[in-house]
Formats: structure tokens, sequence, C-alpha cells
């Protein structure tokens, strides 16, 4: 996806021009892939942009850093602030945002320990992640020859940079099949996630998700849809699924900050159901984007006005 520049990118407490936010190229990160980071979005509502789940956002990047050992020197109420400040200063009514923490220049090798935490925070206008047209007809998944993390390897429950290699492996290898995502499995051989998203089948007019502890990023918009979901009657099971429990599904669907809820139409070449987004999934989908607006009053504590 091309990244549109915006004006200013916050760096270590203070604003810089794009063009600036700039670190050295023997940064600790960029060789080791010691970082964690979010992945947030502001949504346009009439009363201007609101940050969604913010607080949940910023509680998980400190939970991350903490996996990953990393004292930052700014606190939870600054970032959460920062976040605020960057898409007020760029003039953002809906867009993405990505705090990150990394490591700062000044020591290399493995031990992270020595070197100091930095914070940035920036924000940029980002489309629909999985493109519009996977995303409003279904996307074409297929399940990864490349095995997910697991909780011994990499702790998939943090989302730390360096992690994203095993993301990126995989979607790879899918794109270059000519699918528009893949699914992992864990090293047990059940469904965990997408690349960047979780994962749900719908089945009996029941939801069904793996639970975390199946070695998931516990997703904010998969809370979010469960939630969604047992407040529209809906019955929501955690429990491991496996490949097959997708192909029998009557619909299934991606969640994520960045790709929304996604119907999946096929799953290893083998249709989803009918083939076509299925109706539980395209109502879970319309309740989500008003939500993040700020149209359904049940769930405006979601919301986060810049001025509030
Ligand atoms: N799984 C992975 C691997 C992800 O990168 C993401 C995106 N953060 C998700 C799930 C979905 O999480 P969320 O809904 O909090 O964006």
């Amino acid at each position: 996806m091309p990244l549109t520049p915006t004006r200013k990118i916050w760096m270590d407490r203070e604003f810089v021009d794009w063009d600036a936010a700039t670190v050295h190229v023997l940064t600790p990160t960029l060789h080791y892939g010691w970082g964690v980071y979010e992945g947030i979005r502001a949504y346009a509502t009439s009363r201007g942009p609101a940050v969604f789940r913010l607080g949940d956002h910023v509680d998980r990047l400190f939970r991350s850093a903490a996996v990953y050992l990393m004292n930052l020197d700014v606190t939870p109420e600054e970032i959460a602030a920062a976040v605020k400040a960057t898409v007020a200063v760029n003039e953002l009514d809906s867009c993405y945002v990505r705090p990150l923490v990394y490591l700062a220049a000044g020591e290399i090798g493995l031990n992270p320990l020595p070197s100091p935490a930095r914070a940035m925070v920036a924000a940029w206008r980002w489309g629909r992640y999985l493109g519009e047209e996977a995303s409003e007809r279904g996307c074409r998944a297929v399940i990864s020859g490349w095995q997910h993390i697991g909780p011994n390897s990499i702790p998939p429950t943090a989302k730390g940079t360096g992690q994203y290699v095993n993301s990126s492996l995989a979607k790879a290898s899918a794109c270059k099949a000519g699918y528009d995502e893949a699914i992992l499995l864990n090293p047990q051989g059940n469904v965990v996630q997408g690349t960047g998203e979780n994962i749900f089948a719908v089945s009996d007019g029941a939801l069904i998700t793996p639970p975390v502890h199946e070695g998931l990023l516990a997703g904010i918009t998969r809370d979010t849809v469960m939630t969604l979901a047992r407040d529209l009657g809906y019955e929501v099971r955690e429990r491991p699924m496996v490949r097959t429990d997708l192909y029998y599904a009557a619909e299934a669907f991606f969640t994520g900050t960045a790709a929304e809820v996604v119907p999946i139409v096929e799953v290893d070449d083998r249709p989803v159901g009918a083939g076509t987004p299925g109706p539980i999934t395209a109502e879970l989908r319309e309740l989500y984007g008003d939500v993040v607006r700020g149209r359904v009053d049940r769930y405006k504590h979601w919301n986060d006005y810049l001025d509030d």
C-alpha cells in the first residue's frame, strides 16, 4: 500500500517534519527486530475525529514493551496524548496511527538491555488494508505453508516488530500465488489467525474463533466484534479450529484495526458457504462501521475524541 506523507511525526516528545523523522542505520531494531508497535485508527464522526479504543491500544503497547523488557521514559498518558496530537497536527479526520517503540542507536549486539527505548507516533490516511475489492466482495485466503510462531519461540500475544517476519513470509507466498491473504496454523496444526488479522467462522448461526492460547494476538477488533455479536444475540464460541472448520463454515471473516471486518469467501480454493459475503458478516461489518464512527450510543465509550 502506498504511503502518503503527512506533515509531522511525533518523536521523543516533539513534532518533527515527516522527512526529518529518521533514525541512524545502526539502530538495533533495524538489525535485530527488537521493537513493539500498535496499529490504531481514528474515524471522522459528527463531533470531529475520534480514536477508536485508544486506551486499549496504549495498554497493549505497554504490555508488549514489558514482554520485550523495554523501559520507556514516556508514560501511557503521554503516548495517548501524542496519538491525539498527531491526528490533530496533521489535520486528519480519518486515519491510521502507528506508535512504535524502538531501540535507539548507541549500543550494538544481541543483548537489547543496554539500549535506550524511544517512541514515535505517525499518522496517515489509509484506505482499506486488504484492498477495496477484497474488502467489499470478500477475500480469497489460503492456508500458509509457514507455521505460525509459538509461545516458546516468539511470544505471539505481544506485538513485536520482528515477529512480523513470520506474517510477511506467509503474506508474500500467498500474494505470489494470487491470493489476498494467508491463514497461519500453529505448531499443533490449528488455525491461529491471518497475517495481520484475527479470524472467525460462522457455523449454525454461531461465531467461532480460536482462543488466545492458540497463540494469537488478542485483537481489539476481535474483542469489539465478539461484544457486538453477543449484544446482537449471537453465540460466540472460543475454541480450537482446524482448517476444515473453515471449509465447512457457512461464513468466515477477518478482523483487524487496519483491515476492519473483511469477509472471506474462499479458503484453499474452496468456496466458504455460498462463496459470497455472508449475512452475519455483513451485519457485523456494517455495525462495526457505525460504532467506530460514533453513531451508536451504546458503544460511545470506545470513541476517544481529540478534545476529550
Ligand atoms: N493478528 C495480528 C497478527 C495482527 O497484526 C493484528 C493487527 N494488529 C490483529 C491480529 C488484529 O488486532 P487488532 O484488532 O487489535 O488490530
